[in-house]
Parts: structure tokens; C-alpha cells; sequence
């Protein structure tokens, strides 16, 4: 009967537990005999045999090198060359010899002849094999250089777990760093919505309130015309301040999604102020516009409406924050490119620092003199973003209770 319909197949899980019954030899002869007799009896090899390069010294193993090559009665230059290859070399197509090696030693050849054809992946997981019986060799031959070299591998490979775990943690502080600012951005938008909604409401229920109320006045039987003139100065008023708010939140929402819609020609800025300050005077009989301009000055290019309404939000500011009336200020003065038209009030002023913030969307200062003043904390945002679409800027200068002045520089245009 042929002893090989009892051979099993090579399995990477049978040579693995081979391996670590490996582990466990007291010697290098038992081990040895554990996987001769292991593949004669399960594989049904014809030939299993090993050959350890006892030295670690490298002249000594070229003599190794020689006799093994007699034993198996191949060229030294072949032994050599598998050594150099590090891979399994095919005497035929049952007979392979696989070298081994351990940290970069030399350490044996195992010859193993099946009876059966070796197939491609059989050689595969005997190079595996072969890989395995390295460290155990290796223990085996030198247990004192091992246990150095076992140190200084835990040392590496530690150094390399810290290494990685540290880029690991480095990232992942980095990922929760911007999570977190994408947090701090996202409760930071939710409140400033809160604030809008509670500013607005408010801001609109006041005119709607007063409105009410007149209307309310004028419908009684018996009423002055003092009175009705009164009353509906104050529906008219209290109806323009709600008009200014909605137009702001309109102008807010154009900016933030389409951009400005800008026709571009050359504008008179102060014949553009002197209008808007007409049509703002019934709003104010404290007030006093004064008009500082030069005899000549040059022109500026913008969007009639867009500029218009950028003087006008702050000719009503001027108002508004100089509750006691007073003079208002507007100025032009040239320098050479550039012309500064400036609005000035002598109202309540600002801090230093809370002049840093007026700029910002639904920004308003908070002390008693603004308490009663109504606004959304937009104007400003809205006449910068303008300014910024026409190629211009503005700034502020302000003192606290001595009132604030508001530059526009625009690009000055000679000629026709
Ligand atoms: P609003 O007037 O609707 O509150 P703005 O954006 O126009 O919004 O102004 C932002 C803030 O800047 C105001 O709330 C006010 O505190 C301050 N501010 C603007 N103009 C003046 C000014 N001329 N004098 C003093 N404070 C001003």
C-alpha cells in the first residue's frame, strides 16, 4: 500500500503548533528529532534534516557551509547563495532547502524531501516554518547574546509603540482641539441667533407698540389737533424706525447670501450727504447739520444707493448716540488719492475698547446712555461690508461723553 494516501496536507495551523511544541526543546537534538519525527509521521516525508551552523563566527561558517554542501552533495556556491537569497531553493520538485536565519545570523539549512510534489504554496508555509525555528535556534545556540538582544528588541519595539502611540494621541488631541473650536463656533453662532431673535423681537415690538398706541389716541371721539398732529408725528416716527430695522435685516441677509448688487459712477459724496441729511432733519429738532467741505474737491466712484445709505446710517447713529442734540459734523477733506469724508457728532461716545467691536454683526454697546436708544447692532456691520464691496474703508475715533467721529476713505477720481 502507498504510504502517502495517509500524508495530510501542510497546514500553516499544524506548523504553527509545531512551532510552539518547538518552544519548549531542552536541546538541539531533541529538537531536532521533534520535527523529523513529526513530518515522517504526519506529512510522510522521505527526508527531513537539519543543519545548524553551530559558530557565530563567519569564517567558521564557510567550513559549515562546505560540508553540508558535501552532504547533500550540491555546489558550496549554491549553499551560499540560498544563505544570500534568504529564500527557499527547489532541489527537485519533492526536495527543498530552506535557510535559516535570526537577527541577521546565519543559523541553519533544513533539507526536506516530500513524497508527494511540493506545490508553490507548500513552500510558502515551509519559508514561514523556517522563519519560525529562527528565534528558537537562535535561543538555543546563544542564550546569553539573546537575552541581551531580546532586551534591546523590547527596548525598540517599545520605543516604536510610544512613538506611534504618541503621534496617535498627538492627533487625536489636534482632531479634538478643532472639534472643540468647531464647538465653541457653533455655540457661539446659537447664541448670537438667541441674541438676534431677543434683539429683534424687542427691537420691534418697541415701534409697534407706540404705534399701537397713537393709533389707538386718534381713534377717540374727542381728540385736539395737538394731539393728532402729536400722535401721528410719533406713528410716523415709530413707523421709519421699523422700516430702518427691516431694511437693515434684509440688506444683512443680501450681504451674507448674494453679495451687493453695485453700479459703479462718479458721485458728488458731498451733494450725496446734503440729501441725505434733508431727508433725516424732521427727525431731529436738536440737531444741527454743518457742512465743512472745500470749494472744490474731486469725485468718487460708487453705487449711488449703496453710498447713500452707508451716510445715512451714520447720520442717523449721529443722532441717535447725541441724545442732547448738538452739532453735526460733516467734513471733506482731500489728500491727493484719496478722499476723507468724515461724520462727527458731540453725543455719548465710545470707550477704546468697546469702539473695537462695533464693526462686528449685532454687536451694541451696553450701558445706561445706549439702554433706551433702539437698534439692532447691524448698521455698522452692514456700512463696512458696503464700504469694503466699493473698494473703501471707514473708521472710527470716539471719546467717552465726548462724542465720535466716522471717516470714510474713498479713492479720489480726477478728471472727466
Ligand atoms: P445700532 O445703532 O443699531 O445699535 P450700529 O451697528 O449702527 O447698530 O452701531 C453699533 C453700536 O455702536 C451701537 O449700538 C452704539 O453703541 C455704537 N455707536 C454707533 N455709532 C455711534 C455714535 N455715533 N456714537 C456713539 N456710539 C455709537
Amino acid at each position: 500500500m502507498n504510504a502517502n494516501l495517509y500524508s495530510q496536507q501542510i497546514s500553516w495551523l499544524w506548523l504553527k503548533s509545531l512551532i510552539k511544541l518547538l518552544e519548549s526543546s531542552s536541546n538541539l537534538n531533541e529538537f531536532k528529532k521533534t520535527i523529523q519525527n513529526s513530518f515522517l509521521q504526519y506529512l510522510k516525508f522521505e527526508l527531513t534534516e537539519i543543519y545548524i551552523l553551530e559558530n557565530s563566527d563567519q569564517a567558521d561558517n564557510f567550513d559549515q557551509i562546505n560540508q553540508i554542501a558535501e552532504i547533500i552533495f550540491v555546489s558550496k556556491t549554491l549553499i551560499e547563495e540560498i544563505f544570500l537569497n534568504k529564500k527557499p531553493y527547489r532541489l527537485s520538485k519533492k526536495e527543498i532547502l530552506i535557510p535559516v536565519e535570526y537577527a541577521d545570523r546565519l543559523l541553519a539549512l533544513i533539507q526536506l524531501r516530500s513524497s508527494n510534489m511540493l506545490k508553490d504554496e507548500d513552500l510558502d508555509l515551509l519559508w514561514a516554518f523556517g522563519d519560525g525555528l529562527g528565534q528558537i535556534i537562535h535561543e538555543m545556540l546563544f542564550p546569553h547574546v539573546n537575552s541581551l538582544e531580546n532586551k534591546n528588541r523590547i527596548k525598540e519595539i517599545s520605543h516604536s509603540i510610544f512613538n506611534n502611540l504618541k503621534g496617535f494621541l498627538e492627533a487625536a488631541l489636534e482632531r479634538l482641539k478643532l472639534l472643540e473650536e468647531q464647538n465653541q463656533q457653533l455655540v457661539k453662532i446659537n447664541e448670537t441667533r438667541t441674541e438676534l431673535i431677543n434683539n429683534v423681537s424687542h427691537e420691534l415690538r418697541t415701534p409697534l407698540v407706540s404705534i399701537m398706541g397713537f393709533s389707538k389716541i386718534l381713534q377717540r371721539r374727542e381728540i385736539t389737533n395737538d394731539l393728532v398732529r402729536e400722535s401721528s408725528d410719533q406713528i410716523q416716527s415709530a413707523g421709519s424706525r421699523l422700516s430702518r430695522m427691516i431694511d437693515d435685516l434684509i440688506q444683512l441677509n443680501r450681504a451674507s447670501t448674494k453679495g451687493w448688487d453695485i453700479n459703479v459712477e462718479r458721485l458728488d459724496i458731498g451733494e450725496i450727504c446734503k440729501f441725505a441729511s434733508e431727508a433725516l432733519a424732521p427727525l431731529s429738532k436738536e440737531h444741527n447739520f454743518v457742512f465743512d467741505f472745500p470749494e472744490t474737491y474731486p469725485m468718487v466712484e460708487a453705487d449711488r444707493k449703496l453710498l447713500r445709505q452707508v451716510i445715512e446710517n451714520l447720520l442717523i447713529n449721529a443722532i441717535k448716540y447725541s441724545p442732547d442734540g448738538g452739532d453735526i459734523v460733516c467734513c471733506i477733506k482731500v489728500d491727493e488719492m484719496f478722499v476723507n469724508f468724515s461724520i462727527e457728532d458731540h453725543g455719548i461716545g465710545m470707550t477704546e475698547e468697546e469702539q473695537l467691536k462695533i464693526f462686528d454683526r449685532f454687536y451694541r454697546v451696553k450701558n445706561p446712555k445706549t439702554e433706551n436708544i433702539p437698534g439692532l447692532g447691524l448698521g455698522l456691520s452692514i456700512c463696512k461690508d458696503v464700504l469694503e464691496a466699493l473698494g473703501a474703508s471707514i473708521d472710527c475715533f470716539s471719546q467717552f461723553s465726548q462724542g465720535s467721529r466716522f471717516t470714510i476713505r474713498m479713492r479720489a477720481v480726477y478728471g472727466y
